[in-house]
């Protein structure tokens, strides 16, 4: 089906050529007014998919915490800027403090900063977090400068993802183009050379893969803020630790659902190359390691007991399932990778060891 964002799209691409899958998804999920992240409200049961702190308070709990111990472990500054990129309805960040009050002095150095584009979303997040007298960007230079510790859940994979595939000639992007009927949008490779070639592996025909520049640049911007202004990052996403072929997936209503189909209601994302965050950083990073490893060590085990010692039977099973699925190997616990960056003043971050 197309939508009047595919119709769009359809339309510049006959006026000025194929694009890119990045440029793509930068339109599907960013225009400004029919883009995923613009409009939907994605997150959750009634949306299209379900994160790790909309699974269950742990999640944002343990985050919390981690967050205060790397504050304690830089000297404490008062301000500091507690930033989180994509935020969707709130609930790490809402459960990130109510696990934090007892911290001295956390709450009165913190200055809460938002990275929303997602109007509706930002509707949900002050009624979640109007009490912390957040301030809202559109991007992550905007904040305002200064120490500052910043946590990613599930952001970096909306990010725009250029793919590639290789040729008997080498290296070709894949583009997305119109088909001859001049409305469905189609995947074709570049005829030409790209000049991304040098950027990827020797391969063998018909191997694929995927750069992400966007993901990169904020990496950079991320590693460059905390070296020069101290603090630390905490990246949680799906991925790799380095190469993985094409990742590229559209989901809609919680199923997987054609990538070109209906642009504008269909979430769109990419495993995330942890590989390339680390070294576009350039600053120390620890991990990536799985989400199941991370939160056993921030001692998930023990906050799961506290709470089924205070719940019915029900709620004790539900607490169970919720754990399962955060830390199996199976569900979320190995695809899911936790990313630290730090600026390098400070000690070995909490739930990541020397060796990693
Ligand atoms: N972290 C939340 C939501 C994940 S969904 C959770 O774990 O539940 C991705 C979030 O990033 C949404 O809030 C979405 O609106 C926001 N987002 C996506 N692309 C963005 C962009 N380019 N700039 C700012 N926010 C973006």
């Amino acid at each position: 089906m197309i939508t009047e964002l595919g119709r769009l799209i359809a339309r510049r691409i006959a006026l000025t050529g194929p694009i890119s899958t990045a440029d793509f998804m930068a339109e599907a999920l960013g225009h400004p007014r029919l883009g995923y992240y613009r409009r939907a409200l994605p997150v959750g049961a009634a949306g299209d998919f379900t994160t790790a702190p909309e699974i269950s308070q742990m999640f944002g709990e343990l985050i919390g915490a981690w967050l205060a111990e790397r504050w304690l472990s830089i000297g404490a500054p008062s301000p500091v800027r507690l930033i989180e990129l994509g935020p969707g309805r709130g609930t790490l960040m809402a459960d990130a403090l109510r696990a934090t009050r007892g911290v001295p002095g956390f709450h009165a150095a913190l200055r809460l900063h938002l990275v929303e584009t997602n109007v509706p979303l930002r509707a949900e997040q002050h009624r979640t977090l109007g009490a912390s007298a957040p301030a809202w960007h559109e991007r992550f230079g905007e904040v305002p400068p200064g120490p500052a510790l910043i946590v990613a859940n599930e952001f970096f994979d909306a990010l725009p993802v250029r793919q590639f595939q290789k040729t008997a000639q080498g290296w070709r992007e894949r583009m997305v183009g119109v088909a001859p009927d001049g409305g469905s949008l189609v995947f074709a490779l570049a005829p030409g050379a790209t000049p991304f070639a040098r950027y990827l592996p020797d391969a063998p025909e018909g191997a694929q893969a995927e750069i992400g520049e966007a993901g990169r640049a904020l990496a950079a911007a991320i590693g460059a803020r905390l070296l020069r202004d101290g603090g630390w990052a905490l990246i949680v996403d799906y991925g790799y630790d380095s190469g993985a072929g094409a990742s590229l997936q559209a989901v809609r209503g919680h199923r997987g659902a054609s990538i070109l189909d209906r642009p504008g209601e269909t979430d769109l994302s990419a495993h995330v190359d942890f590989a390339a965050l680390a070294a576009s950083a350039k600053a120390p990073t620890f991990g990536p390691i799985a989400q199941g490893d991370f939160l056993r060590r921030l001692g998930i085990l023990q906050r799961a007991e506290s709470l089924k010692a205070r719940a019915n039977e029900s709620q004790r099973a539900a607490i169970d399932a919720a754990l399962a699925r955060l830390i199996d190997p199976d569900q979320m616990g190995t695809l899911f990778r936790v990313l630290a960056v730090g600026d390098g003043r400070s000690s070995l971050p909490a739930g990541f060891s020397e060796a990693e």
